[in-house]
């Protein structure tokens, strides 16, 4: 039996609403289907999470699918850290999506949210790694203490962005890296949600 087998789907309701928030037990965030709302379950009780979808132009008609990133802006900072909050293999091949939209400092242009799925990293666990990508932006000459690891991080949330999918890839959008489709085990799901 494989791992992912013996996970179980779950229901929340949506505090706003009453809705069912429809999820995975091994999701960290819950978005309501009917007003869009995210929410991160925390020691009985479910913690708000600011949620929002960047808009881009569509390139060749290719569909798109929704990935979910977290997005902190940073004290005395001018760019915002990204950070993937989905389930994705062989970073150490291709490098983490969220670090380089981190670097390529995208302006990102806000709408109306889709369906949020597949978000699997809790915000603590998304702080550590906006810390790592703070100090693999920078010139590593700058960024040899270990102080520089108590970033102030403001404002998190979590923002949905359109990757293209084009045959087995997917597309970022601002730096046009490509990702193999088969890195995104939850990529029917982000499909389902777009
Ligand atoms: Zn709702």
């Amino acid at each position: 039996m494989t791992q992912r087998s013996q996970i179980k789907a779950v229901s929340l309701k949506c505090p706003d609403c009453g809705n069912a928030m429809d999820g995975l037990d091994t999701d960290a965030l819950f978005g309501c289907r009917d007003c869009a709302a995210v929410f991160e379950p925390a020691e009985g009780r479910l913690d708000r999470v600011p949620f929002q979808a960047v808009v881009v132009e569509p390139i060749g008609g290719a569909p798109f699918v929704h990935l979910p990133f977290w997005v902190f802006n940073v004290e005395n900072g001018r760019t915002a850290i990204i950070v993937d909050a989905f389930d994705y293999r062989r970073r150490q091949y291709f490098g983490a999506p969220g670090l380089h939209l981190t670097q390529t400092k995208p302006a990102l242009t806000l709408g109306p949210p889709p369906r949020l799925a597949g978000a699997v990293l809790r915000r603590k666990e998304a702080e550590d790694l906006a810390r790592f990508h703070f100090l693999a932006m920078g010139d590593p000459s700058h960024h040899e203490r270990i102080e520089d690891l108590s970033l102030v991080l403001l404002d998190a949330r979590v923002v949905s962005i359109p990757f293209q999918r084009r045959d087995r890839h997917l597309v970022d959008p601002f730096s046009c890296a490509e990702y193999p489709v088969w890195a995104f085990p939850d990529l029917d799901r982000f499909t389902k949600a777009s």
